[in-house]
C-alpha cells in the first residue's frame, strides 16, 4: 500500500521537520555554539581577468629583466610565475642593478578550491509533486525505514523548497567552480522526480567529496524563524566524519550569521545547530557534511527573504566562504 502525499507529506511541511516524529531522538547541542572568526578575513575572489592581469604583469616584469641579454626564456617564467632567474652573465646582472624593480617577481598562486571535490545536495525535485507513488517507496536510511523523498514544503505564496534549493545549488556551483573545486551534485535539474534520500547520500559518498551540504528551508510553525544546521550522529557508516562535520557545521552558521540578513533559529536547535540521528543523508554520509534547513518558509519575513535571488546568492556565497575555510590547510 502507498502513502499519499495528501495524508502524510503536506507540500506546506519540510522533510526534516516532519520528521520530528520522535522529540526524544533529538539532542540538544552538548558543546553549545561554536564559534570562529569571519570577521578579519577576506575571501580572495579569483577571475579570469584577475588572473590574467598577474600573468601579464608576470611576463612584463620577465620581459624587462630578460630583455637585456636574451630571448625566449621570458615564456617559461611568465607561466611559472618564478623569479626571473637567468641572469648567470655579467650583462644580465648590470641590467638588473639599473632595473631593481624587475625583481623578484611575485607568486601566482592557485585558487583557494583547486583539487577539491564538493558535494551538493539540492533537497526534493520539482518533479516529485507528480508522482507521489515514486517518492512513497520506502528506503532504509541507516536508522529506519522512510520514504524515498518528498515534496519539500512551499511559502504561502506557493514559491517551492524545491525551487529554492535548486536555485541556492546552482549559486553554489558556480562559486565553487570559480574557486577551482570539482561540483558533484545528486539533481541537475528541478522537473525530475528523486533521487531517493539514500541514493542522493551515495552519490556524493562515490564521489570521495572532501565535503558536502544538503540545502534545505524548512515548513515548520509561522512564528518559528531563523536557520538551522543539522548536524550527523554517529551511527556507524558515518562515525569517522562525525567530528569534521561538526566543525564544518561551524563555519556554515559563523559564515551564515556574517553574510546572510538570516538569523539562528528561534525554535529548534541551539545557536543554529541541531543533531540529528533520522536523516538518510546524514546517517549514511563517509564525507564530512551538514544539512541547512536555510530559513522557514511559513514564516513571513524568512520567506521574504528566501524567494529573492539575493538572498540565494547570499546563502552560496556563505556556503563557499565555509567550505574555503573549512577545507583551507591547516
Ligand atoms: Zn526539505
Amino acid at each position: 500500500m502507498l502513502l499519499t502525499i495528501s495524508t502524510t507529506r503536506q507540500p506546506a511541511t519540510d522533510r526534516a521537520f516532519l520528521l520530528h516524529k520522535n522529540p526524544g531522538r533529538r539532542h540538544a547541542n552538548p558543546g553549545g555554539p561554536r564559534v570562529a572568526d569571519f570577521g578579519g578575513r577576506s575571501r580572495r575572489r579569483w577571475s579570469s581577468a584577475g588572473r590574467t592581469a598577474l600573468v601579464v604583469s608576470a611576463a612584463a616584469v620577465a620581459l624587462v629583466a630578460a630583455g637585456c641579454t636574451s630571448t625566449g626564456s621570458s615564456g617559461s617564467a611568465a607561466s611559472s610565475g618564478s623569479p626571473a632567474s637567468s641572469a648567470s652573465s655579467a650583462s644580465s646582472a648590470s641590467a638588473a642593478a639599473r632595473h631593481p624593480s624587475a625583481t623578484p617577481t611575485p607568486s601566482v598562486s592557485a585558487p583557494p578550491l583547486t583539487g577539491k571535490i564538493v558535494g551538493i545536495d539540492p533537497g526534493h525535485n520539482g518533479g516529485n509533486f507528480t508522482d507521489p507513488d515514486a517518492i512513497a517507496r520506502q528506503i532504509w536510511n541507516g536508522a529506519e525505514w522512510e520514504a524515498c523523498d518528498t515534496t519539500g514544503t512551499t511559502t504561502d505564496g506557493g514559491y517551492t523548497e524545491a525551487q529554492f534549493n535548486f536555485n541556492v545549488a546552482k549559486y553554489l556551483r558556480a562559486d565553487l567552480r570559480r574557486d577551482g573545486a570539482r561540483v558533484i551534485m545528486t539533481r541537475t535539474s528541478n522537473t525530475g522526480v528523486g533521487p531517493c534520500v539514500n541514493r542522493r547520500a551515495q552519490i556524493i559518498n562515490a564521489a570521495h567529496a572532501d565535503v558536502a551540504v544538503d540545502i534545505h528551508a524548512d515548513g515548520a510553525a509561522a512564528s518559528g524563524r531563523g536557520f538551522t544546521i543539522l548536524e550527523p550522529v554517529a551511527d556507524g557508516p558515518n562515525d569517522a566524519v562525525i567530528a569534521a562535520s561538526q566543525r564544518f557545521g561551524g563555519d556554515v552558521r559563523q559564515a551564515m550569521l556574517a553574510e546572510t540578513a538570516m538569523p539562528e533559529s528561534n525554535y529548534e536547535g541551539s545557536g543554529g545547530i541541531m543533531p540529528r540521528d533520522d536523516l538518510a543523508g546524514l546517517n549514511l554520509t563517509t564525507v564530512p557534511k551538514v544539512l541547512i534547513e536555510c530559513g522557514n518558509m511559513r514564516n513571513a519575513v524568512d520567506a521574504g527573504l528566501l524567494v529573492t535571488a539575493r538572498f540565494q546568492q547570499q546563502v552560496a556565497s556563505a556556503l563557499t566562504a565555509a567550505i574555503v575555510r573549512y577545507l583551507r590547510p591547516a
